[in-house]
């Protein structure tokens, strides 16, 4: 393996890593982040229910990082990560690739 392909590799794993993260951070913090981003909008005098413009613009970017995450190539195999059989069913919350069943290395520098 040359250090390209490693190097390759290690930046395929750590967008993977970003994707997964804003994956269950959205999921996550989605609850806390609406009320805190409704009432900046609101002191910034925004027109309109700010509470639902931050849930929406909330729910778009999670969207947005689901359709890019579920696009992500596998390092091992070049197929996608997270789609597989004749109907691309994707499931994003698999930990290892439908195609090879590679995972995220643990520790990628
Ligand atoms: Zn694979």
């Amino acid at each position: 393996m040359t250090d390209n392909h490693t190097s390759a590799s290690s930046t395929a794993w750590r967008s993977y890593r970003i994707g997964k993260a804003l994956l269950w951070g959205g999921l996550i913090l989605f609850l806390p982040a609406v009320p805190l981003l409704g009432m900046a909008l609101h002191a910034l005098r925004v027109p309109g229910n700010p509470a639902a413009i931050a849930a929406f613009a909330l729910i778009a970017l999670w969207l947005i990082n689901g359709l890019w995450l579920a696009k992500f190539l596998c390092p091992v195999c070049c197929k996608r990560f997270f789609v597989y059989g004749p109907l691309r069913i994707g499931n994003l919350w698999a930990r290892r690739c439908c195609h090879c069943g590679a995972s995220a290395p643990i520790n990628t520098r």
